[in-house]
């Protein structure tokens, strides 16, 4: 087929705009008359440079980030990210602790404290405080949560909700804010926004996380690699917001990083974080490394972070009023899903609890046929196949139908899908 006769609703990497591969394709060949191809210019080059500066200022203004963030282009995708946000939020807490205890010592003007008493009252905070907050919502929340264990160790991980406990032993359902059990100060809230495999969102921030503007405002860190740039999003209650570009941004190879620039400020200090026991990140993973250098620390994939700009310009163009205008076509484009899948009840089950039905990834089973769940499936996915539309199997993990409903996905795409729904459980194909 041709890619006009297909909707593809596979979970990521996911469809770009055709018009964006096609200008791509040509720059990859020979980017503005330079006699080379976008992928061969240095990344230290001026057009590097301006490439990388624009998608910045494009996705700030798309998505309103405040100056106090930075926005860095990093590589190693959204599970490079679960290490990364570790590695950095560890240090900080480490860094504000010493700077705390140093504090309360009210040492005078020029008075040191000894370097091994330091020590001793720094193993003594991390032992007893030291805390990394999950909530534990689905497949990727509960990976980064084992990825801290294994980098830090499973006593520094306190996974303050697992929706599982509240939905028979399954992903589906986010537990209630006044059960989750935060720890008093730790060095991050972690969550995942929207669940890929489970079909699980956030329906927006949580209220419990909301800052006062005091010192002690929870570290909030989400992943947003699956629902970014779908809707409004209130950046200046998070300290960290990190993606990979593949599902709704751009290409595979590039991850981005939204971040309080006051978190930069923290002084690495590998030496006290070894002698404390705890891991020492790569220096690829160091946020300040990478804010200093602007994201130019190492070859950076400038051919990727230009697709993600064309799709920024594209998007700004589209949308007058940025990523509101976006957001109600994504919640249109899910309403008309679900909508077809309620209408009968005797051939699908949505499978994630109505309160925590994702917009992006639409999850469910087929339980039409007689002959059991597995013939319903199969031959609901082969009607689609047959009319353009592919990538509905869901996650091995989980199977079932998942319907990715990113933002390249048309809101023609999304009505032939849910006409096809309708169709296939009215048995006439
Ligand atoms: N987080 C979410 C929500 C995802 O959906 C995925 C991948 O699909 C990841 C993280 C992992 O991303 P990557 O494959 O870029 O490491």
């Amino acid at each position: 087929p041709t890619r006009d006769q297909v909707t593809y609703f596979g979970a990521g990497p996911a469809l770009l705009p055709t018009s964006v591969l096609e200008t791509a394709a040509k720059s990859l060949v020979n980017y503005n008359d330079t006699g080379l191809g976008l992928a061969e210019h240095s990344h230290r080059s001026e057009i590097a440079t301006g490439i990388l500066n624009s998608a910045k200022e494009d996705l700030a203004k798309y998505l309103d980030v405040p100056d106090d963030y930075e926005i860095l282009f990093m590589q190693g995708g959204g599970s490079g990210e679960f290490s990364a946000t570790v590695y950095n939020l560890v240090n900080v807490w480490v860094a504000r602790r010493k700077e705390k205890l140093l504090k309360e010592l009210n040492l005078a003007e020029g008075e040191e404290f000894p370097e091994d008493e330091l020590l001793k009252e720094m193993q003594k905070a991390v032992d007893e405080e030291l805390k990394i907050d999950y909530l534990v919502t689905g497949s990727w929340s509960l990976k980064a949560s084992q990825e801290a264990s294994r980098l830090m160790g499973f006593e520094h991980v306190n996974v303050a909700a697992d929706a599982r406990q509240v939905n028979d032993g399954k992903f589906g359902k986010i537990p209630e804010e006044s059960t989750w059990k935060l720890s008093k100060n730790p060095a991050m809230v972690y969550y995942c926004d929207n669940e890929t495999v489970d079909g699980v969102e956030f329906p927006g921030f949580p209220k419990i996380l909301e800052p006062k503007g005091g010192d002690d405002d929870p570290i909030v860190v989400a992943d947003m690699s699956s629902n970014i740039l779908s809707r409004r999003i209130p950046v200046k209650n998070f300290s960290v917001i990190f993606f990979g570009a593949q599902k709704n941004l751009g290409s595979t190879g590039v991850t981005v990083v939204i971040i309080k620039k006051s978190l930069l400020a923290a002084p690495p200090a590998p030496a006290l974080l070894r002698k404390l026991g705890l891991s020492v990140g790569p220096i690829v993973l160091d946020y300040g490394t990478i804010a200093k250098n602007n994201s130019l620390y190492n070859t950076l994939s400038i051919f990727d972070v230009y697709i993600a700009g064309q799709v920024l310009k594209k998007l700004l163009e589209t949308f007058p009023d940025k990523v509101d205008g976006q957001q109600k076509i994504a919640d249109k484009k899910a309403k008309l899903i679900y909508a077809a899948l309620e209408k009968y009840p005797d051939s699908y089950k949505i499978v994630p609890d109505k309160s925590a039905r994702s917009r992006m990834n639409i999850c469910f089973r087929v339980t039409h046929l007689a002959s059991g769940i597995d013939d319903s499936e199969r031959t609901f996915l082969k009607g689609a196949t047959d009319q353009g539309l592919t990538g509905l199997k869901g996650h091995r993990s989980v199977g079932g139908i998942r319907a990715s409903n990113y933002n390249s996905i048309s809101l023609k795409g999304a009505e032939q899908l849910a006409k096809y729904i309708e169709k296939y459980a009215q048995g006439s194909k």
